[in-house]
């Protein structure tokens, strides 16, 4: 599963195509509204597969303003702050087994995981990382996909 990013009149091959896993693309999303609300506000449905997107001035300049984050610094520390502010979040409860590590709903017991005295969701610990450790965002994705963006000629989320 995964959002596909087309360009709609590419410039140059960066231009064709960016892919992310959705673990990497809410994230990035993410990242590039909440730094440039008012560059990415021609697209609002940045976090689904139904089309939106940029033209190409507004992919220009979104470029433009990522690839300034990328030379300041200001995307590492981001990044670095939101990797310290996750591994600040505690532990959750697994909700398959409600923290006791044995599953014990109709899936458990049909897969025997009841009688195994194990849950699938926690691997029996009973516990797990917060979801919010699931999802990636790095400086090279960002980097990328400024790339794919300036080359685009706008772009559209599939
Ligand atoms: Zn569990």
């Amino acid at each position: 599963m995964g959002m596909d990013v087309f360009g709609k009149a590419p410039v140059s091959t960066e231009g064709e195509y960016f892919r992310n896993s959705v673990w990497w693309w809410h994230p990035l999303a993410e990242y590039i509204t909440d730094s440039h609300p008012d560059l990415a506000a021609a697209c609002t449905l940045w976090h689904t597969n139904d089309g939106d997107g940029l033209d190409a001035a507004d992919a220009v300049a979104l470029a433009d303003a990522l690839t300034a984050d990328l030379d300041s610094g200001a995307t590492a520390l981001y990044e670095a702050e939101r990797n310290a502010q996750i591994a600040s979040l505690p532990r959750e409860t697994c909700k398959l087994c409600a923290g006791t590590g044995t599953r014990s709903d109709d899936i458990g017991i049909e897969m025997g995981f009841t009688a195994r005295g194990w849950c699938n969701g926690c691997d029996g610990i009973g516990d797990r990382e917060p979801w919010a450790a699931s999802y990636a965002f790095e400086v090279a994705n960002v980097a990328e996909f400024a790339k794919f963006a300036r080359a685009s000629g706008g772009f559209e989320i599939c």
